[in-house]
């Protein structure tokens, strides 16, 4: 498997670990935020529901309470005293009196009962035949106590009574009842839009802001509770909150519904607000890993490419070193195999010299032999002249020995000088010696052949870039050969001129010998080309003296001689004058 698989295998696993943590977390998150949202609503609506509870109770008990003691002050009064103690006789009388009492007070109705719960009088005739219903109330009045009853008229209205018992002297003269009726609350809870209802102790629906509830069981109004205080309210299935709280004088419970409605949409909006922001920390997550995987990939596609590039070069640097390496051997076998060959070369120009002095070595030694012969003669007649006492004859033989003793030094000195071995120094070297030196070596032999060389008249001291034994070597090599070619000739004659021309000097050499055939001129300079028999020749004489003037920065020629003959033209370059001072 390559790398680049392995990463995208691997941030797929990351992607699925995410996308699992991410449902997880998701539904965790939706889950709370709904509840939270729920519960936030639910306190909200159960605060305005708890409100308006405190309110309609104060209200319900702020009646009740203005009725309250207004029996017991009643009953104390003289009026009324005296109404029970005229035995009941005069009930319009008490008739007027509750009458006052009720228009006075406003309450619903005001009754005089006789202790045994007969009506003696009361304001508005609201239940003039039957009270038993209101036993309750009576039998606290008749104990001394506040009585207090909440009673349905058969009509349907529902009033709450107070009683309290009209004494004389301890003995119980009747009772007076106060009634209030409940239309003012009822009115004032019809402006809520929560259903407000208070049952008593039997669980009735005593009073109610929803006329249809009114005297029903509360059980039966509120079906499939989900809780104590959560039921739905029969017929339209509506859910709601249910906040009570309990009347304990009267011994009722008011309740407040709150419609719970409202708190399925704040879940259902906390779900959808925390699964769109799921969604978006999910993309961003998702986008993120995207990016992650591209910048990743990216780098190790980078980091492959160095790693390639790197091993690239590598491979070039060993293969360059490993070329260089080989170079630097081949340069090695060359410059040994060109020191050899400079060797060689140095060593077939010495062979070459030496084939030329042995040429003209029965020339040189016959130049040697003949003076040394006039040496023995002059020797002999100075002795003679001596022995004759003719000293001045004495003296010129012996000035002719000094002076054939200077000749055949000059020759052995150039002799010497020319066997040397050259160095290979490029220097400014004076060419009148040279021509001398050279001359001088050629001239026996050309005598010997009966040549006659000729030097043009130019004593300027000229001075070129060469080397002397070298420069020599050119020339004798040449004047050689042109004495070779003329020397049967019938006056075989051989020039050697010397011209300036700017920044060169041309020596030439040239004979009025047979000169070179045009077919030839091409070869004379190539190596081994002779025209000469074995053993008067091996043909590297002009090869030689043509590399040796190219060494020196020269050029040597081949040129049509007026004479007939050939004619070699060196030309070398002038010495500057630094190389003058150096020389
Ligand atoms: P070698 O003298 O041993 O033959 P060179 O290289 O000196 O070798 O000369 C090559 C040939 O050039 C000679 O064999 C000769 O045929 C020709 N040559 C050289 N100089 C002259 C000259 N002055 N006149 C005619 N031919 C010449």
């Amino acid at each position: 498997m390559t790398r680049g698989a392995e990463i995208r295998g691997s941030f797929r696993r990351t992607r699925i670990i995410a996308a699992c943590l991410f449902v997880a977390v998701s539904a965790a998150a939706i889950v709370i935020s709904a509840e939270l949202w729920r519960e936030q609503a639910e306190r909200q609506l159960q605060a305005k529901a708890a409100e308006t509870l405190a309110v309609q109770a104060e209200a319900l008990t702020g009646i009740l309470d203005k009725y309250r003691l207004l029996p017991p002050l009643l009953s104390r009064e003289a009026s009324v005293l005296t109404l029970f103690r005229s035995g009941g006789v005069d009930d319009g009388a008490a008739r007027r009196k509750a009458i006052e009492i009720h228009g006075m007070s406003g309450a619903k109705e005001v009754a005089f009962l006789y202790p045994d719960g007969r009506v003696l009088a009361t304001a508005h005739d609201l239940f003039a035949e039957d009270i038993s219903a209101q036993g309750q109330l009576l039998t606290a009045a008749r104990q001394g106590r506040l009585g207090r009853q909440a009673i349905s008229l058969e009509s349907g209205e529902r009033i709450y009574g107070f009683a309290s018992g009209v004494w004389d002297d301890g003995r119980l003269l009747g009772i007076l009842a106060v009634y209030v009726d409940f239309d003012p609350v009822e009115a004032t809870w019809s402006l809520s839009t929560n259903p407000i209802f208070v049952t008593d102790r039997s669980g009735l629906v005593f009073l109610t802001n929803r006329p249809a509830w009114r005297l029903k069981p509360a059980s039966t109004l509120m079906s499939g509770a989900t809780s104590a205080r959560r039921m739905f309210l029969g017929g339209d299935q509506i859910p709601h909150g249910d906040v009570t709280r309990t009347l304990p004088l009267l011994g009722w419970e008011l309740h407040v519904l709150s419609d719970e409605r409202p708190l399925a949409t704040a879940r259902w909006t906390g779900g959808v607000i925390a699964a769109l922001v799921c969604l978006l920390l999910g993309a961003v997550m998702a986008f993120f890993i995207q990016r992650r995987e591209a910048n990743t990939l990216r780098m190790r596609q980078d980091r492959a490419a160095a790693l390639r590039l790197e091993r690239l070069v590598r491979e070039r640097t060993r293969a360059l070193s490993q070329t260089n390496l080989s170079l630097s051997h081949e340069i090695e076998e060359r410059r040994q195999t060109e020191d050899v060959l400079r060797k060689t070369q140095a060593e077939l120009v010495q062979a070459a010299k030496l084939a030329v002095l042995g040429q003209m070595s029965a020339a040189l030694s016959h130049e040697f032999n003949q003076p040394l012969a006039a040496l023995r003669t002059y020797s002999d007649n100075a002795k003679r002249f001596l022995d004759k006492g003719k000293l001045d004859s004495v003296g010129d033989n012996l000035t002719r020995i000094g002076g054939l003793v200077d000749r055949m030094a000059g020759l052995s000195r150039s002799l010497l000088s020319f066997s040397r071995k050259p160095g290979n120094k490029t220097s400014a070297v004076p060419l009148g010696p040279v021509l001398d030196e050279s001359l001088q070596l050629v001239q026996p032999r050309a005598r010997k052949a009966g040549v006659l060389l000729q030097r043009g008249a130019s004593d300027a001291p000229y001075h070129v870039l060469g080397g002397h034994i070298r420069l020599s070597q050119v020339f004798v090599n040449l004047i050689n050969n042109a004495v070779d070619a003329v020397e049967d000739c019938e006056q075989g004659c051989v020039w050697i001129s010397v011209q300036e021309r700017p920044e060169e000097i041309v020596v030439r050499v040239e004979d009025n010998g047979p000169g070179i055939p045009e077919d030839m001129r091409a070869k004379v300079f190539d190596p081994f080309f002779t025209t000469k028999d074995v053993g008067s020749g091996i043909g590297i004489g002009l090869s030689i003296v043509s590399s040796i003037v190219h060494d020196f920065g020269g050029r040597i020629d081949l040129e049509a001689s007026e004479h007939g003959g050939a004619r070699f033209a060196v030309r070398l370059k002038v010495a500057e004058t630094e190389s003058l001072a150096a020389e």
